[in-house]
């Protein structure tokens, strides 16, 4: 398989040399090299104001943008320190950090459209990012349009002179479609069309959406950034310049972390990439266990060779992640609910990423409040079981699975 390219060298991670690998990367970029008080780890800043030491500091402050706090609101030492990282990782040259996952897609889609825009989305995405375009961007006169995921051609038709954005997940959830970045951005520079990939899925350690010339890579850093079930945060990477913005309207927002939070998400991204070889290795495997199973109908994962776009795929990312949706066959919800109720070491939890494996039904968990036309237009089906692969040992995953589904 081809590795993912490499990210580029940005400004941020001037402490780490050119060239560096995604785990080099996670352990030492956007750290300065000798921090206070001649810790090797970072202080937690809990302020909630920066002080000056007098009123001229405070002109040259404002007069030459000197890079010091201000006001809690609009950043914090430790916050910055995350999203140099992140901007590293992703081989962007910016990084905003948000509350969560959703935080940073309001918060980017507020900053970039205006009464009139249009948007156009495929259709495989998280609901909630679903629900903030149909039911409150269009209160502020925003026009959503969905087309079917992966269908390149009605997307470029659903784009005319008011269109702003495209946006898709890569890989969605809860079908794992992988999007091939190069027709996505491909569309997008046709237009003169901005573009935004999700790629919570994927991670900067699989897929590298700025490289291929994305302008916005989302990620949840709830979910494998952090990586432990602990916390929740979001981030948007992309160009300084086309993130000032952004920015700027995050501080008027004000959906930002407290100071504890990001040392979480920092401490949680030192082993990020050797978690994500375990995610990647567990999904692979019990995929594969899981495609084999005569009690299994179907298996989306984009590591079989039977996936839709296994070839773009594989010419694009480095692993596939942990996450893995299957269809029980010739059961209904209750006899999928059974299987779920039988396996003794994922838990039953939404959310993904994390070190422990959870797994779910969609049409209970996520989608139970629809109503069942709904479900099957969203390909929700009651036979539907969500697993999100942590880092437990491969074999004893997959002896679990085994013993759910040998009991009948
Ligand atoms: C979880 C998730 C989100 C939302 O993130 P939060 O941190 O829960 O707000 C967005 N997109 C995808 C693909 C997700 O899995």
């Amino acid at each position: 398989m081809a590795p993912s390219p490499k990210p580029a060298e940005t400004a941020c991670d001037s402490a780490v040399p050119a060239g560096c690998g995604p785990s080099t990367l996670a352990v030492h970029a956007g750290e300065a090299r000798q921090k206070m008080g001649d810790s090797i780890t970072d202080p937690i800043v809990c302020a909630a104001t920066y002080t000056f030491p007098n009123t001229q500091a405070l002109v040259d402050y404002v007069e030459q943008e000197l890079p010091r706090e201000e006001y809690g609101r609009y950043g914090n030492p430790g916050e910055r320190v995350v999203e140099r990282k992140l901007a590293a990782l992703d081989g962007g040259t910016d990084a905003v950090l948000y509350a969560t996952g959703m935080a940073a897609m309001v918060g980017l889609l507020m900053a970039k459209l205006n009464a009139g825009d249009e948007v156009v989305f495929f259709d495989e995405c998280y609901h909630r990012s679903r629900e903030f375009c149909v039911k409150h961007l269009s209160r502020f006169g925003v026009v959503t349009h969905q087309v079917k995921a992966c269908d390149y051609a009605a997307m470029e038709a659903a784009i005319n002179p008011r269109t702003r954005l495209l946006v898709s997940e890569s890989p969605t959830n809860p079908h794992l479609s992988v999007v091939d970045l190069e027709q996505f951005v491909a569309i997008g520079r046709r237009h003169n069309v901005e573009t935004l990939i999700d790629a919570t899925l994927a991670t900067p350690y699989n897929i590298q959406p700025i490289a291929y010339g994305v302008d916005y890579v989302l990620h949840s850093a709830t979910k494998y950034l952090a990586g432990h079930n602990d916390l929740l945060a979001g981030v948007i990477v992309g160009s300084q310049e086309a993130l000032d913005p952004v920015r700027k309207l995050r501080g008027i927002m004000g959906s930002i972390n407290a100071p504890h939070n990001f040392y979480l998400l920092q401490r949680g991204l030192k082993t990020f990439e050797l978690r994500m070889q375990r995610h990647n290795q567990n999904g692979q495997a019990v995929a594969e266990f899981l495609a084999g199973h005569p009690r299994i109908e179907h298996v989306y994962y984009p590591g079989l060779p039977g996936h839709p776009q296994h070839e773009i795929a594989r010419r694009t990312m480095r692993g596939y992640g942990g996450l893995i949706t299957f269809l029980v066959k010739d059961a209904d919800w209750r006899r999928t609910a059974d299987v779920i109720d039988a396996v003794r070491l994922p838990r039953i939890g939404p959310s993904l990423g994390g070190v422990e494996s959870l797994i779910e039904q969609p049409s209970v968990m996520s989608y139970h409040t629809l109503a069942p036309e709904e479900r099957a237009q969203f390909g929700i089906a009651d036979n539907m079981i969500r697993l999100s692969c942590g880092i437990e040992d491969t074999a004893d995953l997959i002896a679990d699975l085994r013993q759910a589904l040998d009991r009948r």
